[in-house]
């Protein structure tokens, strides 16, 4: 069978997506809302349309997209997670061998994607303290520049000049992947008007905790939205996804409250593991990405003993020893911090008689 053979050759190395093991375990894995999912979920969905295709373009969900991120309709198009935008923004932007350039460590699907498009991923390694500087990634000639903000799997914000100076200096298209930005209360969409070539993604998977309703979108000057529009698959989020979404959309006041519990839970849960002997990375996300005082491997196995998944990088070298801690309720701290006394002993009352 030679054309699989052509593909396999294609694809040999690339390392699989992320695959957690089966079992009943709690997921600090995946970056999801561990407060649960957004209660448009519970509200009725009209069913009785499930036999035609969602409106063209999703009309409905752009309208209410452009209400909640106060910008027109026209500026926005939508696809079964941000994954999806990302995969069509690369095909689209990208002749194959043209160069994406990232700073990493970053988000694994970006290479993936890359080499499914047949683009050149050009990963451009960070700082120290995981920054980086808009003339080091020009220096890499790239055709597209894909910013990460904040950054997974390490949770940084970028210096806040990073994407202006890019704006400023390259013609290309600057995508910015803000999956995590209502963590960090930062957001480069007010720039989309002045500045064509800037692409936002964005997700309801994270802080709107609706990762199984495979719900992102894209937001670009409405000339780019019209464009990607136009070339994407016209159907690609399903009826009922698009219900509970602008319904979801048009509550803003359960996410606030689960953004403003996440984030006063990530201090807890850096505090506790500094305690414990971790370092951790400043984080502006749903999680924390930190050094254990112990092997990665051997803490990664005697917390899945006590049904909890954490996320290692034994494909990310600059990640090699990290575990990185999903943040969620203050339950959720508790839990994680309690099983890692158990593993670790609790921390030395080191203030005692200080
Ligand atoms: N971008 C980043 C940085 C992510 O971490 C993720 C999810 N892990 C995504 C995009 C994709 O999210 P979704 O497809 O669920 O919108």
């Amino acid at each position: 069978m030679s054309f699989l053979d052509d593909v396999r050759r294609r694809t040999d190395d690339y390392p699989p997506y992320y695959e957690a093991p089966v079992g009943p375990h709690k997921r600090y894995d995946q970056n999801v809302n561990l407060l649960g999912p957004h209660p448009a979920v519970r509200a009725a969905v009209r069913t009785e349309d499930a036999h035609l295709y969602p409106s063209r373009d999703n009309k409905p969900l752009l309208d209410a997209l452009g209400h909640a991120f106060r910008l027109p309709a026209d500026h926005f198009w939508v696809g079964n997670g941000s994954d999806e935008i990302l995969d069509l923004l690369f095909r689209l932007f990208l002749e194959p061998g043209q160069r994406l350039v990232v700073p990493t460590p970053s988000y694994s699907m970006y290479p993936h994607l890359a080499r499914l498009s047949r683009a050149t991923y050009v990963p451009v390694p960070t700082n120290d303290d995981f920054q980086i500087t808009a003339s080091k990634l020009l220096g890499h000639k790239p055709d597209l520049v894909l910013i990460c903000n904040p950054n997974n799997p390490t949770g940084t914000l970028f210096d806040p000049r990073l994407v202006g100076e890019l704006l400023e200096s390259f013609e290309g298209p600057v995508v910015v992947d803000e999956a995590y930005a209502e963590f960090a209360g930062a957001s480069v969409l007010p720039l989309v008007d002045k500045f064509p070539n800037l692409i936002v993604t964005r997700t309801l998977s994270k802080a709107y905790g609706l990762a199984g309703l495979r719900v992102g979108f894209g937001v670009g000057h409405p000339a780019v939205a019209e464009l990607v529009r136009r070339a994407k698959p016209p159907f690609a989020v399903n009826v009922l996804s698009e219900q509970i979404a602008v319904r979801a959309l048009a509550d803003r006041s359960h996410v606030d409250t689960a953004i403003q519990t996440i984030v006063r839970e990530r201090e807890k849960l850096a505090q506790g593991l500094s305690a414990l002997g971790f370092r951790v990375w400043p984080s502006h996300a749903n999680f924390l990405l930190t050094l254990p005082p112990i092997g990665c491997e051997d803490l990664y196995e005697r917390l899945r003993k006590k049904d909890i998944l954490v996320r290692l990088y034994r494909h990310e070298p600059a990640l090699r020893d990290h575990v990185r801690f999903t943040v969620g309720a203050a339950a959720d701290t508790r839990h994680l911090l309690g099983a890692l006394e158990e593993i670790l002993g609790r921390p030395h009352e080191r203030r005692v008689g200080a």
